[in-house]
């Protein structure tokens, strides 16, 4: 299928809101993992978001490059060129982006979509977030408002967090101090300022003690009740259609109750890093101990060319990471749930 439309978009996260399940949103940083991404989407019948993030994009123009734009365009226009193979949609998003960052990554890919509606072709992106949680809300809040009326013109979907979300993501490291729960107070600000511009669309990451990075299990105190909390609070004041479509964000390692209670307060978008990052490395490191005398060229033998073949291991990487991904579909109670039929 194509990438997502705006339209398509928007029934994706209605019937996940609606049938209390969610999309995985799983960051890429080549060709390699956008692939295992697409194959365990399509594996399990569900609809997905695939996400680069700034450092994950700077890394994909090379290393010699580190263009963070022409790295994110660059994934996307593949994942453009790809998806038709594959019988499910996919939304293409950028992760987190910092307000210092915006003019540097999430503009320029805006000003790209610009042009290419411009000239009758779709999107690049689909959706973006800007992460403005360092900030006071107000401050936080004035930047999204300006983004969305900027986005709303193109179809373009609007990401924000409320709240910071703990841990350590892409060298960016949340203070002690971080504000770990939204409040019901913060989410209303968020609606009261975001639903004033008519027609626009926008995702909620609010925080209820999630984390980037994967800690052992019981070091996580998640209280998906204040999603709840803050859902009542809007939809009492302003009413049913305020209600939020949220973002979970640091879901790696979490339990899986904690992590169905959230779906069930309207959570529709899950990011999974962590895991996936391990489950393509496993597999790689798997393949190098089993292979080890053929990998390495012992004592002056040649080694073996089909194991050192990067394509060897690449296979066996993107198919663990498909595998995880499709893990991650059934605990989102996502298998089966796409909209291409
Ligand atoms: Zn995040």
């Amino acid at each position: 299928m194509p990438v997502a439309d705006y339209a398509r978009y928007c029934e994706m996260l209605e019937r996940a809101r609606k049938g209390k399940f969610a999309y995985p949103a799983v960051n890429v940083t080549s060709l390699s993992t956008a692939n295992a991404v697409l194959k365990g989407l399509a594996e399990s019948r569900s609809d997905g978001f695939i996400q680069i993030s700034t450092g994950g994009a700077a890394f994909a123009s090379g290393t010699a490059v580190k263009d963070m734009v022409l790295g994110a365009v660059s994934i996307a226009e593949h994942v453009h060129r790809v998806a038709d193979r594959y019988p499910v949609y996919v939304a293409l998003h950028t992760d987190h982006c910092q307000a210092d960052k915006l003019e540097k990554f999430v503009i320029p890919l805006v000003e790209e979509t610009e042009r290419r509606r411009a000239a009758g072709r779709p999107n690049l992106f689909s959706s973006h977030m800007f992460d403005g949680s360092a900030l006071p809300l107000e401050k936080n809040l004035d930047i999204a408002v300006k983004l969305l009326e900027r986005f709303r013109k193109s179809d373009l979907i609007l990401e924000i967090e409320a709240g910071v979300v703990g841990g350590e993501e892409d060298g960016i490291k949340a203070s002690g101090a971080a504000k770990l729960y939204t409040t019901p107070e913060d989410t209303l600000e968020v609606a009261r300022r975001l639903n004033a511009v008519q027609g626009a669309r926008y995702l909620l990451a609010a925080t209820f003690g999630n984390v980037h990075g994967v800690y052992k299990p019981g070091h996580v105190k998640l209280k998906p009740s204040i999603l709840k909390d803050c859902q009542d609070a809007v939809v009492e004041r302003l009413g049913e259609a305020a209600r939020f479509f949220l973002v979970f964000h640091g879901g790696s390692g979490s339990e899986l109750r904690d992590v169905h209670e959230a779906l069930d307060h309207g959570v529709v978008k899950m990011n999974v890093d962590t895991d996936m990052q391990y489950a393509f490395t496993r597999a790689i490191v798997d393949h190098c101990f089993r292979n080890y005398a053929g990998i390495l060229k012992v004592d002056g033998d040649v080694g073996d060319k089909k194991a050192y073949d990067p394509r060897s291991y690449l296979a066996i990487a993107e198919a663990a990471m498909a595998e995880r991904v499709k893990q991650a579909v059934s605990e989102l109670r996502a298998a089966g749930t796409t909209m291409a039929h």
